[in-house]
């Protein structure tokens, strides 16, 4: 991989474009596997000198620093999960302690009753259970409204969904998930980074392999086997010199 041309580098210091001062010898960055494959990118680290920190090494969005990575997608989903699990542990706890034992079976038990024939004491269960459900099934919600965050292609309107979730959550009254969006609040700035670089640097090299592998599979329609298409997609997507005649297939 080479940097784009005209490209600056940034100052891994403070984030800032940096003029370039000299390039560090190739290292090898594990990436995104491609068809289960182990994907590796080679590439000279360039270092800045920038005007506040000095000569530093360049930010690169695929070899941030363990800082960084606490709050990117996977370690957020985690944190999520994690949340829901509490939910459901305590209402789980709390339903057996107020009787509902096995607590599905009682509940469906409740439900498939028409709400005409409870008597009142059962209505009153009914409700509990309904409240205590709500409240793992509003966890759960919470967290798949949260995927749409990385939907976004703008980092402002980005920025504007994790607030407006963050206000949800607060609102929820669910105090695992209200821990986890203080943590998102805290960190915007740090998810939002990640979410840049991440959009940046996914959708340039991800994409770019990805319409690559179409032109090369649309252009295979003509290839007698699969072996011969499989080829042309190593060819095509390693950047192989291909053989002359090649192209008279094309
Ligand atoms: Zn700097």
């Amino acid at each position: 991989m080479a940097p784009r041309k005209n490209g600056h580098a940034i100052c891994s210091g403070c984030q800032q474009p940096a003029p370039g001062y000299d390039r560090l010898a190739e290292r090898r960055f594990e990436f995104v596997p491609l068809w289960g494959i182990r994907v590796f990118l080679l590439y000279k680290m360039r270092r800045v000198e920038c005007k506040t920190c000095g000569v530093k090494v360049e930010q690169v969005p695929w070899a941030e620093g363990k800082k960084e990575h606490i709050l990117d997608r996977f370690h957020i989903v985690a944190m999520l999960n994690k949340a829901i699990d509490e939910v459901r542990a305590t209402e789980h706890k709390q339903l057996q302690a107020d009787g509902y034992e096995p607590v599905l079976k009682k509940t469906r038990w409740c439900r498939l009753k028409r709400k005409e024939n409870l008597t009142e004491k059962e209505e009153i269960k009914l409700n509990t259970v309904l409240q205590y459900n709500l409240k793992s099934v509003r966890a759960y919600l919470l967290r798949e409204e949260f995927q749409v965050f990385w939907d976004y292609i703008s980092p402002h309107w980005a920025g504007k969904y994790l607030d407006r979730w963050c206000t949800r959550v607060m609102r929820s009254k669910i105090e695992p998930m209200k821990t986890v969006a203080k943590s998102v609040r805290r960190h915007k700035p740090l998810i939002l980074n990640w979410f840049k670089a991440k959009k940046a640097y996914s959708s340039g090299i991800v994409e770019g392999l990805n319409t690559r592998i179409k032109l090369t599979t649309r252009k295979s329609y003509g290839f007698r086997t699969y072996r011969c298409a499989e080829i042309a997609l190593y060819h095509t997507l390693g950047k192989l010199p291909e053989p002359e005649m090649t192209h008279r297939f094309y």
